[in-house]
Order: structure tokens, then sequence, then C-alpha cells
């Protein structure tokens, strides 16, 4: 069993016997990793928060070879996010961001891309539009993982649509007036829609941030990234729903 030390993101949580805890982290270096945290709960008191969500800890593991499952030694936390913590509307947001991270990463497949996405998403939810991003983070993660939508020309004749373009959710790509007509998941999109998801995916997370963008166009890309991960994650997102019960209230 080798020993490895990292930091690492706790994307999420679940009781395990009588006294312990399965903790799946997202590491710095080693991508998403899932370990056993023996006897912490009966050590609560004791030991606080170590594993709750969000936190990023330096953790210590025994890795084994012939399983996902690790054993986790030791843990110190590096940074809590406390301000996340505070409100109903960060937490659930913080939580859809763990979970699109748990959902569409494999274990053992380093992205240190993503380590540094969401711990820039945490450490800025209390100050930015959670809406704006959250549909950074989804871009940004998409890119990072290789589902980046076709944006170029008209995925079936390859022209460049001249009038009215169309984005296939299913596709992951756009189409043209004439091709979108048989094409019926497909849904106009606004140039102004357009050009914001053209410049998030060529641009880094620190500098799409200060992109103005208009209402309008950030419920547009809102309703195409909902659309277009229906297609790709197959079962509905806790937090998502979540997010949806509690937006009422927060309006
Ligand atoms: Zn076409």
């Amino acid at each position: 069993m080798a020993i490895q030390k990292t930091d690492a993101i706790v994307l999420k949580t679940l009781p395990f016997r009588s006294s312990s805890l399965l903790v799946t982290f997202f590491s710095k270096t080693h991508g998403k990793v899932k370990g056993i945290a023996k006897g912490v709960r009966q050590e609560r008191e004791m030991r606080g928060s170590l594993f709750e969500l969000f936190t990023q800890l330096e953790i210590v593991y025994y890795e084994k070879t012939r399983s996902d499952l690790h054993l986790i030694s030791e843990g110190f936390i590096l940074e809590s996010y406390e301000p996340i913590r505070s409100q109903l509307e960060t937490i659930a947001y913080a939580s859809y961001f763990a979970e699109l991270v748990d959902e569409l990463t494999e274990f053992h497949d380093p992205h240190p891309v993503i380590f540094h996405l969401l711990d820039f998403s945490y450490r800025y939810l209390p100050s930015l539009s959670p809406e704006r991003l959250a549909r950074l983070f989804e871009i940004q993660l998409l890119r990072e993982i290789g589902w980046v939508p076709y944006l170029e020309d008209c995925i079936r004749c390859h022209a460049k649509p001249s009038d009215q373009p169309f984005f296939s959710p299913n596709q992951g790509a756009l189409l043209c007036k004439n091709c979108a007509r048989d094409t019926p998941d497909a849904k106009p999109i606004s140039e102004e829609t357009l050009s914001v998801l053209r410049y998030y995916l060529q641009h880094d997370l620190e500098t799409s941030i200060k992109l103005s963008v208009s209402f309008q166009s950030e419920q547009g890309l809102a309703l195409l990234m909902n659309r277009f991960f229906q297609f790709r994650i197959h079962r509905p997102l806790k937090s998502l729903s979540f997010l949806e019960k509690i937006k009422p209230v927060l309006c």
C-alpha cells in the first residue's frame, strides 16, 4: 500500500458502520478519491468539522491497489470556506458544484484544473453572482473533461449559420436553420448568448468572470446548459432539484 499525501476538497460523505465515514474527495494530484475515515464519527466532537462537505484538507491516505476505497489516516483543514455555510443559497450552489464534479469525473484521473475550479468557486461564491458562477463552473468543467460544445459552424452541413443559429443539446453542437428543422431538440440561440458561450470556452475563469453579460444572455445560457446536462447525466441531480425548490424563497 502506497502512502499518498495531497490537498483535497470534500465532495460527499456517507456514514459507514457505527463510527466511520466514507468520504469522496477531489484531490489536487490524484483526481477523485474515495476513502474510509475510521472512528471519526465518535471523535466528531473533538475533531469538529474535519470532513464537512466542501472543506479543503491536506489528507494522508493508504492507497489500496485492488480497490477504489482507500484508508484515510490523517486530515488537516486548510480552508473551510466558512462564508459559504451561512446562507442556504451558497450551500445549495456549493452542493451543485460538488455533485457535478462527482458525477462527471472518474476515480484517479488527475485534473488540477478542476481542483482549482472548486477552490476558486468556493472562495468567491459568497461575493459573486451564484448564477453567473454556476455557468462558468459548468463550462470550465466541460472544457476540462473534453465535452466542449461544437460552435464553429453547423455540425451537419458546415455552413456558418447566417441568421438564426440553433443549438442541439443532444449533439452538443450548433446547427443552421435548415438543419435544425429535422432536429427536434434544437432550439434557437441568440447571437449574444452564443458569443458569451464562446468567450467562456476560450478564456480562463478569472478573465471570464469580468465579462459583462446581459440578463437575457444569462437566462439563455442557463437554459442551454440545463438541457445540455440533461442529455448527458441520466439521473436527476439532487442538488439541482434542491436549488429549484429554494429559488422562489430566494427571490
Ligand atoms: Zn446546416
